[in-house]
């Protein structure tokens, strides 16, 4: 009697538990094993990882400076040309009326982005920079997605080095990972033609790593991408992650986050078959097993909603992300109605699935514990007010 040939996926999922890495075919095979099976492997892994009690969140703001931007990707709903009646760019006090208010509620970074602005000199970017940190000491700046860095670069004439070097001497704390989307030219040629390729991803990516600057690395699913395609970028981002911790002494992603594509008001709309929560979860817990060497895995709210993003604490993630107080990017393409989320909402959200919660930095090291008895109780004197600071921005 012959014996059965193993199927492609017999084993896997004790090798992953086992802290064994997984080839691309592997990460690609498990996109077709029952979800709970493959949750429970994200789970276990990620209390391997973290503090299998705890989950974090940062009290942040974004502040997006521009929507002019000359990129024009299809699934953008945020951007404006210049001629647009809304277009806009903010001046160095609005901004720091902005600040006053994150700094009023706790807030230690703010996450600097804008569209690709052809009317801006680097004098705007620097002069941000020292104006933030002149008058902002305790806020941490963490600013520009690659795509903005690729624009600094041809238009102002710098070697990425000395680019990365003149707005890190003005200021800058870290580059977010914004824009990684898949890391795959195919999917990024047909969604955004424009759009920064993945080797100019890396190699900015790369360059701040290997300047100390902090980064996250970043995924959307959704574009129609294949699983295959997102196996791949799983790989591209573990490859890196690799490498910084070989050459760069750990400076690798501090995180990893990723959300649905949303694609209301868009060019998308109705062409892209966008993500389920089902398509989501499963990516995270993907995404927890595959990138065994980045510990923090966010859960994403503004796509999904505060339920999934609960949900997602027992699928691989143990970080809510931040508050925000002010999101536009995602929210113009649809999202869940929510650009901001308040500090007791965060902390709801964990102690209800069983979490203690605790405040961290962008680096993901733990800064406060919240009074969370305290915090919930607040709830009923007031649900609205904390809101309120999100909307006036
Ligand atoms: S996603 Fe960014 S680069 Fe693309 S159009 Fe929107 S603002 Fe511009």
């Amino acid at each position: 009697m012959s014996v059965p040939a193993p199927t492609p996926t017999a084993g896997l999922l004790d090798r992953a538990a086992s802290g064994e890495r997984l080839s691309h075919p592997e990460i690609e095979a498990l996109y077709a094993l029952p979800l709970p099976d493959v949750a429970a492997v994200a789970h276990a892994l990620r209390a391997e990882r973290r503090d299998p009690a705890v989950v974090t969140f940062l009290i942040d703001r974004n502040i997006n400076y521009t929507n002019i931007c000359n990129v024009g990707c299809n699934f953008c709903a945020f951007y404006r040309t210049k001629r647009q009646k809304d277009s806009y760019t903010l001046d160095y006090e609005q901004i720091s009326a902005k600040i006053r208010e994150l700094e009023a509620v706790g807030g230690t970074r703010i996450l600097l982005q804008g569209g690709v602005n052809p009317e801006l000199g680097l004098e705007y970017y620097t002069g941000l920079l020292r104006h933030v940190k002149a008058h902002h000491p305790t806020i941490r700046i963490d600013a520009f997605s690659p795509e903005e860095v690729l624009f600094m670069e041809k238009a102002f004439g710098l070697t990425l080095d000395d680019l990365l070097d003149t707005l890190i001497d003005a200021g800058l704390d870290g580059l977010p990972g914004a824009g990684g989307e898949i890391l795959e030219d195919d999917v990024r040629a047909k969604a955004a033609p424009a759009r920064i390729r993945s080797a100019d991803w890396f190699r900015i990516i790369d360059a701040a790593q290997r300047k100390g600057l902090y980064t996250i690395a970043t995924m959307v699913i959704g574009f129609g991408e294949t699983y295959a395609q997102r196996a791949a970028h799983l790989v591209k981002i573990r490859e890196q992650q690799d490498r910084a911790n070989r050459e760069y002494g750990g400076n690798g992603f501090s995180g990893f986050a990723m959300w649905t594509l949303q694609t209301e008001h868009t060019r998308l709309a109705g062409k892209a078959p966008g993500a389920t929560a089902h398509e989501y979860l499963q990516q995270l817990a993907v995404a927890r097993i595959a990138l065994d060497n980045v510990p923090n895995i966010q859960a994403s709210w503004p796509a999904q909603g505060f339920k999934v993003a609960q949900a997602a604490l027992y699928y691989g993630a143990n970080d809510l992300g931040s508050t925000m107080l002010e999101e536009n990017v995602v929210s113009a393409a649809g999202g869940h109605g929510r650009h901001n989320a308040t500090v007791r909402e965060l902390i709801r959200i964990a102690v209800d699935a069983g979490y203690t919660p605790a405040i961290r930095n962008s680096r993901f090291q733990i800064i406060e514990w919240p009074d969370v008895r305290a915090a919930l109780h607040q709830q009923d004197a007031n649900p609205e007010r904390e809101r309120a600071v999100g909307a006036a921005g």
